[in-house]
């Protein structure tokens, strides 16, 4: 199916499965994938290992503001697999830890941080034909996103799927840990005062709790075939 140069925006709660969904619908479309968890994920990383972050989470926001124009995070292309560097440091599997995912909702509630990450992902999806994961990419990054999608699923679903990937990278993690932490980034993400993660009223909502990937990318042709026509 050909589709015009549009951005799709999905967001959703966090372990909805966004990314593996955006990486199928940017190889079936021939889409540039962005990952917009990546980035604030990126800007954590940095926090920690520069000490602005304590261990009860309190951030040194004005040196991470000051640090921030110089934190060259981007992403590149290896294979097609998009991987997020830091300079010439590939920080793909550090930014996925779990002491990271601890600390990444108060670091993007940061007003200065989300200007940063707004402005980059904007830089990069100006070119369009981009598919964008995160949380407020249809409601404030991209409203004018052509298609637009927000998912969720329960939280014990997600925060398996989440326990079974960290397993399989070898991570000794407790499920009720990771389903604490699963909790507690909704809360975080859906109560923080810029940018919260709400759905687009223009959004298309997909719970996906009871489905496979495969039954998702039907859900999504269909949807894209709606829109477009099957050209
Ligand atoms: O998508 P991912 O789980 O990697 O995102 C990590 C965290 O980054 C989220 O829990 C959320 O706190 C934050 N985030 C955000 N806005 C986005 C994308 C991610 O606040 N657009």
């Amino acid at each position: 199916m050909r589709i015009p140069d549009i951005i799709i925006a999905i967001d959703g709660y966090s372990s909805t499965g966004k990314s593996s969904f955006a990486k199928l619908i940017a190889k079936e479309f021939g889409f540039l994938y962005l990952d917009s968890g990546a980035l604030y994920r990126g800007v954590t990383l940095y926090a920690v290992e520069h000490s602005l972050i304590d261990s009860r989470n309190v951030i040194d926001e004005k040196a991470l503001a000051e640090a921030l124009p110089g934190i060259d995070l981007h992403f590149e292309d290896k294979g097609g697999c998009t991987m997020t560097y830091m300079g010439e440091r590939c920080i793909e599997k550090e930014i996925r830890s779990l002491p990271i995912s601890q600390k990444v909702s108060p670091v993007s509630a940061l007003a200065v941080v989300r200007e940063y990450v707004d402005r980059k992902l904007r830089e990069l999806g100006s070119r369009k034909r981009v598919v964008i994961d995160g949380r407020d990419i249809g409601s404030t990054v991209f409203p004018d996103a052509e298609i637009k999608i927000f998912m969720t699923a329960a939280p014990e679903v997600r925060a398996m799927r989440r326990l079974r990937e960290m397993q399989a990278k070898g991570e000794d993690v407790k499920f009720e840990d990771v389903l604490a932490n699963v909790r507690e980034r909704d809360y975080i993400d859906s109560h923080r005062k810029v940018s919260p993660l709400a759905k687009a009223s223009d959004a298309v909502l997909l719970d996906n709790s009871d489905m496979t990937i495969e039954d998702q990318m039907v859900w999504i042709r269909n949807l894209i075939a709606g829109k477009f026509g099957n050209e």
